[in-house]
């Protein structure tokens, strides 16, 4: 699939780190992928992963696109979910 930009937010060909060729337009070339799933498993501000009633199962954390509830309020890093909840389960599993 070939995405072209609309003319009005096209960058100025003067923009480009080269010199185009006369005539040019631009073109980028685009697979559909998934970044980012929403959805997963409940998780605590210690990353320990809920049950349905709100307990934590014991020696169970969930971090990345695994832990759920943390882009309610739309996209937020998956990349920050991942390394920041990865760093709180790793902490809060050498503690227990
Ligand atoms: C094209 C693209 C662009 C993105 N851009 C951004 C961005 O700009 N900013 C941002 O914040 N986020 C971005 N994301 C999202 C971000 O990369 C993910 O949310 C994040 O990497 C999820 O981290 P994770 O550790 O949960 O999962 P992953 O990074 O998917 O890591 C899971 C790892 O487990 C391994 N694995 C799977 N099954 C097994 C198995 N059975 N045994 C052993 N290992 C296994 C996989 O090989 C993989 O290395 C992007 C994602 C994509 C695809």
């Amino acid at each position: 699939m070939v995405a072209a930009a609309p003319a009005e937010s096209q960058v100025a060909l003067a923009d480009l780190p080269f010199e185009p060729p006369p005539g040019a337009v631009a073109a980028v070339r685009v697979i559909a992928s998934i970044t980012h799933t929403i959805g997963g498993l409940q998780v605590d501000d210690r990353a320990r992963v809920l049950r349905e009633d709100g307990s934590a199962i014991e020696a169970l954390w969930a971090a990345g696109v695994d832990a759920g509830g943390v882009a309610t309020g739309g996209y937020a890093s998956g990349l920050a979910q991942a390394l920041v909840l990865g760093l709180v389960a790793a902490e809060d599993a050498a503690r227990t």
